[in-house]
């Protein structure tokens, strides 16, 4: 039998209100694969990202997670976001705990984790994420590229299958970005299945096994990274393209 896809979005339609956010979009995505999703502000990104974990539900089509339907039934939604790690652009620590802290807490609260194994957990993802040493610093005393990381560390807590980031170096110096950008492809190569909202095109070069471009809440392209870094993208990416680079 064929393997399912790790998530499969067919048809996907999202409106707020009477405005339509997202139109019938599509995208299957592999175990093991590092998809990366651009275009322009306001294109639906976000929200389609959103969509694919239930953080917003859709308005039309379904998302299947391993095979499951998991529009079908909103019940599935908990469940749906500890098997999908999310990253936001602004890191959303919570500023009264520690870099160890922050990662502990959910595995405590909803895996049943005690203090100590939590902490070792905490402490080996920060590790992985290279600042085992700011373990005890609070948020505020961290620099952004640090927050983010332990944003990671702390989505990685709970043992996703899959990784979704949106935006997660936008709000960074650019002196951050790539500490950032590179424990994000570090996982890739790893083997962790992720899709990435970036407009970061030698992170897209780096780890990319497929390029999306969305446009007006459409998915415009979805290409193969040697296609598309060999130029084989339709006239609306290119002159997308072309004006990011
Ligand atoms: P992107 O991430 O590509 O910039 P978004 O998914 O954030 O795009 O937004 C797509 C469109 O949906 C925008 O026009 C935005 O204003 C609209 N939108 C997003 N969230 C909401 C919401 N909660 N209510 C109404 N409109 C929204
Ligand atoms: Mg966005």
């Amino acid at each position: 039998m064929k393997e399912p896809k790790l998530i499969e979005a067919i048809g996907v339609d999202k409106q707020f209100g009477d405005t339509k956010v997202l139109r019938n979009c599509s995208l299957a995505v592999d175990v093991g694969e590092t998809v990366v999703l651009i275009g322009p502000s306001g294109s639906g990104k976000s929200t389609f990202l959103r969509c694919l974990n239930l953080l917003e539900p859709p308005t039309g089509g379904d998302v299947f997670f391993e095979g499951r339907n998991i529009t079908s039934d909103l019940r599935h939604a908990d469940r749906i976001r500890r098997d999908i790690g999310m990253v936001f652009q602004n890191f959303e620590l919570f500023q009264h705990l520690t870099a160890a802290e922050n990662i502990m807490l959910a595995p405590m609260r909803v895996l049943g984790l005690c203090t100590a194994d939590a902490h070792d957990l905490a402490l080996d993802l920060l590790k992985k994420v290279h600042i085992p040493e700011r373990s005890d610093h609070y948020p505020d005393e961290l620099s952004g590229g640090q927050q983010q990381r332990v944003a990671i560390a702390r989505a990685l807590a709970m043992r996703p299958k899959m990784m979704l980031y949106d935006e997660p170096t936008s709000a960074l110096d650019p002196e951050m970005i790539r500490e950032v950008l590179d424990v994000m492809a570090e996982l890739s190569a790893d083997g962790m299945t992720s899709i990435c909202v970036t407009h970061e095109m030698g992170f897209a070069r780096r780890a990319a096994d497929r390029i999306i471009f969305m446009e007006d809440g459409a998915i415009i392209e979805n290409a193969n990274a040697a296609d598309f870094f060999g130029g084989l993208v339709n006239e609306r990416t290119q002159r997308f393209l072309d004006q990011i680079l």
